[in-house]
């Protein structure tokens, strides 16, 4: 079992003060015993600094939520992955369900995006996920492949053996309505298939499962073979139950094979 990655997705959520207190106590989980297992928070990117100076020197990694799919220019209120990779981080989220439906992201954008992603340094963490019509007419597994296929597309065999893809299926986003185990085996599965089809070297990528995870279901979602960690939303923004996932995951049996951050 490779170690597992717990990925925090703030969302529009913090205060400068509220921030200083949840990264001051996942920087202090991480500075303890048993730490079999690679932690990162994806801020919105105004914290981005705060980030940078209450992490630094310790065994969390920090990130964004979404980077420009262009280098530089008149793209008002966006941000590039170079900024980004100024301060150090290590992830940046791209195609995120709730940016693909409210900003009319499309595959072709999420591609980009995730190749300025790699061309600063940083890792991209891939998002795809079916809607609950697209489960409910059997297109899930062509949804996600399509998806995942958009991204490889757009960037080279070397680069894509740094991304990170995380599954969310949408309708178990913010919804307290997880995957079912077997729903996200079956769907990491697929995306496993269209990685080896693409290149063998991409076997080993980690595939993250996102919607809805909780203290309660983390340990059942993450102690299975080809979920290679969790990003989390809702959970990530109060200490003691994304604390409670890291632990989930760090009692897991896992090498070290993959250390990321
Ligand atoms: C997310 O938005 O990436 C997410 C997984 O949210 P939640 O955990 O709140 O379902």
């Amino acid at each position: 079992m490779q170690r597992k990655l717990i990925l925090g997705n703030w969302k529009m959520h913090g205060s400068t003060e509220s921030n200083a207190a949840l990264l001051a106590a996942i920087r202090e989980r991480m500075s303890r015993e048993n730490t079999n297992v690679d932690v990162g928070v994806c801020v919105p990117a105004i914290f981005v600094e705060q980030a940078r100076s209450a992490l630094q020197g310790s065994a969390v990694a920090w990130g964004v939520q979404d980077v420009s799919a262009h280098v530089q220019g008149a793209f008002t209120g966006e941000i590039s992955a170079a900024m980004v990779a100024g301060f150090q981080a290590t992830f940046a989220i791209v195609g995120h369900s709730e940016r693909r439906a409210n900003h009319g992201e499309t595959a072709l954008v999420v591609g980009e995006k995730a190749r300025q992603a790699l061309v600063a340094g940083l890792v991209p963490v891939v998002c795809v996920g079916e809607t609950l019509a697209e489960r409910e007419a059997g297109a899930t597994d062509a949804v996600v492949r399509a998806q995942l296929a958009a991204v490889l597309e757009a960037i080279s065999v070397d680069d894509a053996k740094k991304i990170v893809i995380a599954y969310e299926p949408v309708w178990a986003i913010g919804t307290g309505r997880s995957a079912s185990v077997d729903e996200a085996q079956a769907t990491h599965a697929g995306l496993r298939s269209v990685l080896r089809e693409y290149d063998a070297g991409l076997d080993k990528l980690r595939i993250l499962y996102g919607g809805s995870i909780k203290p309660d279901n983390a340990s059942a979602l993450l102690d299975c073979d080809g979920i290679d960690g969790g990003l989390i939303g809702g959970a990530s923004l109060k200490s003691a139950d994304f604390i409670s996932i890291i632990e989930a995951a760090a009692s897991l049996h896992a090498d070290d094979s993959l250390h990321v951050g």
